[in-house]
């Protein structure tokens, strides 16, 4: 079965989330902001390192003292980044303290 089209109010428009960052070496960059992002950008960074974060994901294993913390793990993307696996979105993990 095929769902009806989102109902859009007369004379209003859909529009994406967007967020602007003003970037040390491009000025103002706006961007769409995926809906997963916390939305925690700083200005002041350069366009390279404009990162979508989401919320963390920790991952906990039983034990007999109760839940230990195993990993961390957030969804991320980077943009504007050369490497087309970290523009994502990809799973950040987090282990021992370092994020990979
Ligand atoms: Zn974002």
């Amino acid at each position: 079965m095929q769902e009806p089209p989102p109902y859009h109010a007369p004379g209003r428009r859909e529009v994406a989330p967007q967020v602007t960052v003003d970037t040390s070496d491009h000025g103002p960059v706006t961007i769409p902001e995926p809906s997963w992002c916390l939305g925690n950008h700083r200005d002041g960074v350069a366009r390279i390192d404009i990162t979508h974060v989401g919320p963390n994901h920790v991952l906990t294993l039983a034990t007999r003292e109760g839940p230990a913390v195993h990993l961390i793990t957030a969804l991320e993307s980077r943009p504007f980044i050369t490497d087309s696996f970290l523009r994502g979105p990809f799973v950040a993990v987090e282990v021992g303290g370092a994020w990979h």
